[in-house]
């Protein structure tokens, strides 16, 4: 490819509206290009790239034994109605109407296409296992899209779904694609840790994301360095402490002016905050919910959210607080009568508690569970941080940051009993289609390996995606014999199967270099008079300061050699 015909420029000021290095960097290298707000184009280069991990991607689901399928973008919304996900997705799934009045969806994910794709034509325990993917462009209505990449409404996905004859079949099936997708980020020389997650809108009991950790990331990890317990910091778990085990004494009342905060309250009465109850109102769906949490915990509101089995989830205003007949700052959850309950169970690890008494200015001291309150529901609602104790061994947990570059999911059979992706077991017993879902969106993943991939100069790409392999870069052009050799160099190289982007462009060497450095081509080849006098070309890669000069007489061999040992000292053949 010849630079001047390349369509889109390199840009030497970073666009104001980025915000992330990845967003920054694939602006100014015109890989994507905006044209509404999370809705972008690729342009050649970026196209490139994301063609290549296309192909990573679809070599390892195929050697997985995935079968690639093409499913439909528009979806009878009757089908999200079926399964309920409308509910879960809400806002996000983007509708529309034909002419005919029939409302449709654009695929957000296509559990519910493929279910009933599957039980057309599955039919028998003999049909199953079965792998089905596709690489497709989804939809989503983000509320916030940002960042470049990382946050948008329009991306490209790959889009696995297994089906199996039972929960053992699910756990093998799960097993394959957790290494289907740690071959894929080994081969993209991406480190991921595959951490415990939330499922979110998608549903089922069990996920696992794949995160790059990088402090540019969104998402927070809590892990344990010690057991190896990863978990996203909305899943995650942690041993709660117990903090005091005296007797139970009798409840009373305390003035507490002025102390509407936990930390007022327990400074007042000279406590812990872990001494004292903290009440949190939200709104559920709907409906005012009173949580009831220890002093020194905070809520998890995706926690909560599944608890609730709710999907629209906030803070209580507060007139709905008044309305429920309750004293902000004071509030207690003793004697109230028609608001639903949800305690953490952190309320069971201490005795004589401190609680709002419901009237301003006073509090309990010496609350007891069950005994001066219940709960309409009791279960971990418990925010984890870093240095509290993680549940499985007992150490000290971590947190840091990451970038999510894949999701995997264990459905069960909640979609399959609904679109009625029935089989016949060996005793002929009709039963629901055990299933499992993996995503990867690729856009984000091209995000996540600018991340991980740069310096102040540019983007570096690794061999096995680099949009071109090598930067042919002749110097003084307008010298005839740099023109003449530079010509044949470019000839050799192609026809030896190289893939060259050739900088024909009559500039200084100083903007050739920066361009070269900016879009991060692995291997730069530099033609200039004084290595002509030389009969040779100056090697350089992009991840080193050291050139070496390659014999003109022999360079499309020279430089293959080169590359292929590069593939495989990164593991790549
Ligand atoms: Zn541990």
């Amino acid at each position: 490819m010849r630079f001047s015909k390349l369509f889109g420029k390199t840009l030497r000021e970073t666009p104001t509206e980025a915000e992330s290095i990845s967003h920054q960097l694939l602006l100014r290298t015109t890989m994507v290009s905006q044209i509404a707000a999370g809705v972008y184009s690729y342009l050649p280069l970026g196209w490139r790239i994301l063609r290549g991990m296309e192909q990573i991607i679809r070599e390892e689901m195929n050697e997985a034994g995935g079968q690639e399928v093409m499913l439909p973008v528009l979806q009878p919304f009757e089908l999200w109605q079926r399964s309920g996900r409308y509910i879960s997705f809400g806002q996000s799934l983007f509708t529309l109407t034909d002419r005919k009045e029939h409302k449709l969806a654009l695929g957000p994910t296509h559990e519910e296409v493929i279910a009933e794709l599957v039980h057309r034509y599955v039919q028998s325990y003999r049909d199953l296992p079965l792998l089905l993917y596709q690489i497709q462009t989804k939809f989503r209505d983000e509320p916030r899209p940002r960042g470049g990449l990382l946050r948008v409404r329009e991306f490209i996905m790959k889009d696995l779904y297994s089906f199996d004859v039972d929960e053992a079949g699910l756990d093998e099936s799960y097993k394959k694609m957790s290494q289907a997708y740690k071959n894929i980020y080994a081969r993209l020389g991406l480190p991921t840790l595959m951490v415990e997650a939330d499922s979110g809108a998608i549903g089922g009991k069990e996920s696992h994301e794949f995160m790059l950790i990088t402090e540019s990331g969104e998402d927070e990890i809590i892990y344990c360095s010690n057991c190896g317990y990863a978990a996203n910091r909305e899943k995650a778990k942690f041993a709660k402490t117990k903090v005091n085990t005296e007797t139970p004494l009798p409840l009373g009342e305390i003035a507490t002016p002025g102390t509407e905060t936990i930390e007022e309250v327990a400074n007042f009465v000279d406590v812990s905050a872990s001494q004292t109850l903290k009440a949190v109102f939200y709104s559920a769906d709907g409906e005012f919910t009173f949580v009831v949490i220890r002093g020194d915990l905070e809520v998890n509101e995706t926690k909560l959210r599944n608890a609730l089995r709710c999907s629209k989830l906030s803070l209580a205003t507060e007139s709905e607080v008044a309305t429920a007949g309750l004293v902000a700052g004071f509030a207690s959850p003793i004697g109230i009568k028609g608001v639903k309950v949800v305690a953490d169970d952190s309320v069971t690890l201490g005795s004589n508690f401190i609680a709002g008494a419901n009237k301003p200015g006073y509090h309990f001291r010496n609350v007891n569970y069950p005994r001066d309150f219940q709960a309409d529901l009791m279960t971990d609602i418990a925010l984890a941080h870093s240095g509290y104790s993680c549940s499985k061994c007992g150490s000290e947990l971590s947190a840091a940051y990451g970038i999510e570059v894949g999701h995997i999911f264990k459905l069960g059979t909640f979609i399959s009993e609904k679109m009625e992706a029935f089989f016949l077991n060996a005793e002929g017993v009709s039963k629901p289609i055990v299933m499992g879902s993996y995503g990867i969106g690729l856009g984000r993943l091209l995000a996540a390996m600018v991340e991980q991939n740069h310096d102040d100069k540019g983007t570096i790409w690794p061999l096995s995606i680099a949009p071109y392999q090598v930067y042919l870069c002749p110097l003084v052009l307008d010298n005839p014999e740099v023109a003449s050799v530079v010509e044949k160099v470019y000839q050799e190289l192609e026809e030896e199967g190289i893939e060259v982007l050739y900088d024909d462009r009559n500039e200084s060497a100083g903007i050739k270099f920066n361009d070269a450095d900016l879009l991060g081509i692995p291997l730069r080849l530099t033609l200039s008079p004084r290595t002509l006098k030389s009969q040779s070309i100056e090697a350089k890669w992009r991840t080193e300061e050291e050139t070496q000069l390659l014999p003109l007489g022999n360079v499309a061999e020279e430089v293959k050699t080169l590359l292929g040992e590069r593939l495989a000292s990164q593991g790549c053949t």
